[in-house]
């Protein structure tokens, strides 16, 4: 991949695309699976409402008002199925009781990670847990928008650039509308991703199902991953798995991801969340290895809704600094040689791929 001043600057939220009045805009893929915006200039007008919905363009981290907690779903199951304290579900299930309609990242059939909506908890299940991967946002931005016109409760979960780009090009405060972002490490790249499944799908003569990159069954805080073949189940440790090793040595991430602004704890949007790093020093009586949330409350909707749905959890209120971890300071740091390296992992065989790492 060549070093590109346009791809460091691009998050791929496709928000720019989705506004433009004339249909000016498209996103393309690169050989990675990143999308990038190109401009039909002769359909141009130069109007300019694509920047105004440009997340990285536009100051993006909000006024600092903040409260923090910690928390984690009082019911087990909830938090069994996530991927750290079960924060997620539970704001998801404030909105599904409501009759509105939850925003996140699942599979499709071919194990692509793309955002969809869920109306029930049935379709909830599929957009429960991180997926370690870009999510393709097509589509998104609008249908959002006619569910508030008409209405209907909202919960959007993304990455804090997603989540940012959704209230650019809301314009406009809806009250039955809740915005939720990720502490995030950084998306990898989707192509990189599908050649995993490929060399999987591969290994075990049958068609990928499922994919879980944080496993609880050893109640080790999900430091397992799990994924079915063809009926068969395989777990191992999340540290063993090949494209979580080049994922956390930061190898495959899109290039904006080594800018990234919103690596701090002031975001526009109503809740951020992650995990709580450091709840053994905090909290040492809630640490019983199935996962804390880390929960900041920014915004007046916020404060309303940890309101109604606090006694879904067992909480507490901490200091900003209990719960700094590495993203939400700097942006993770790009490797040495990455354009060199992103280059190579793209031609080699994953099966080259995994000897490498292997020693
Ligand atoms: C790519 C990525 C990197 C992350 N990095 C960090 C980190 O460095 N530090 C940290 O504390 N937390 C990080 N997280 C967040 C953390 O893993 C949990 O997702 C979060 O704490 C919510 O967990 P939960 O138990 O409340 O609910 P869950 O049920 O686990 O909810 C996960 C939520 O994230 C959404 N989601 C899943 N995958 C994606 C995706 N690819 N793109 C957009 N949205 C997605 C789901 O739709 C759901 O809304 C990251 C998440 C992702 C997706």
């Amino acid at each position: 991949m060549e070093k590109n001043r346009r791809k460091e600057t691009c998050c791929g939220c496709g928000a720019c695309a989705e506004v433009c009045p004339e249909g000016a805009i498209h996103m393309i893929y690169d050989r990675e699976g990143f999308a990038y915006p190109e401009i039909d200039k002769s359909s141009c007008t130069g109007c300019g409402r694509c920047k105004s919905v440009c997340p990285v363009k536009v100051n993006g981290t909000g006024e600092g008002q903040n409260t923090y907690f910690g928390a984690q779903a009082k019911k087990k199951q909830l938090r069994y199925s996530s991927s750290s304290g079960g924060i997620f579900p539970v704001l998801a299930q404030y909105v599904i009781e409501r009759g509105g309609i939850v925003y996140g990242a699942g599979y499709d059939r071919d194990m692509n990670v793309v955002h969809k909506g869920a109306e029930n908890y049935a379709q909830l299940e599929g957009i429960k847990r991180t997926k370690y991967v870009q999510s393709n946002m097509e589509g998104i931005f609008s249908s959002i928008k006619k569910n508030l016109v008409g209405n209907r409760w909202v919960l959007f979960c993304g990455t804090p650039c997603q989540t940012q780009a959704l209230i650019l090009f809301l314009n406009k405060k809806y009250e039955k509308l809740i915005t939720v972002d990720l502490v995030c490490y950084g998306v990898p790249s989707p192509v990189f991703w599908k050649k995993y499944v490929k060399f999987l799908e591969h290994k075990h003569r049958g068609k990928l199902k499922d994919f879980c990159f944080r496993d609880k069954r050893n109640v080790d805080n999900g430091h397992m991953r799990s994924y079915w073949i063809d009926g068969v189940e395989y777990v191992d440790s999340i540290y063993q798995d090949i494209y979580c090793k080049l994922y956390f040595k930061n190898y495959v991430l899109r290039p904006a991801c080594y800018n990234c602004k919103f690596c701090t704890v002031n975001r526009n949007s109503d809740f951020t969340i992650g995990d709580f790093w450091g709840i053994e020093r905090v909290k040492p009586e809630l640490d019983d290895g199935m996962g804390t949330s880390l929960v900041i409350v920014h915004s007046d909707q916020a404060r309303k809704i940890w309101e109604m749905i606090k006694a879904e959890l067992d909480w507490f209120e901490c200091e900003r600094n209990d719960l700094l971890q590495p993203r939400l300071l700097e942006a993770s740091r790009i490797p040495r040689f990455y354009y060199v390296l992103v280059d190579l992992y793209r031609i080699m065989p994953f099966r080259l791929i995994e000897r490498v790492m292997n020693n």
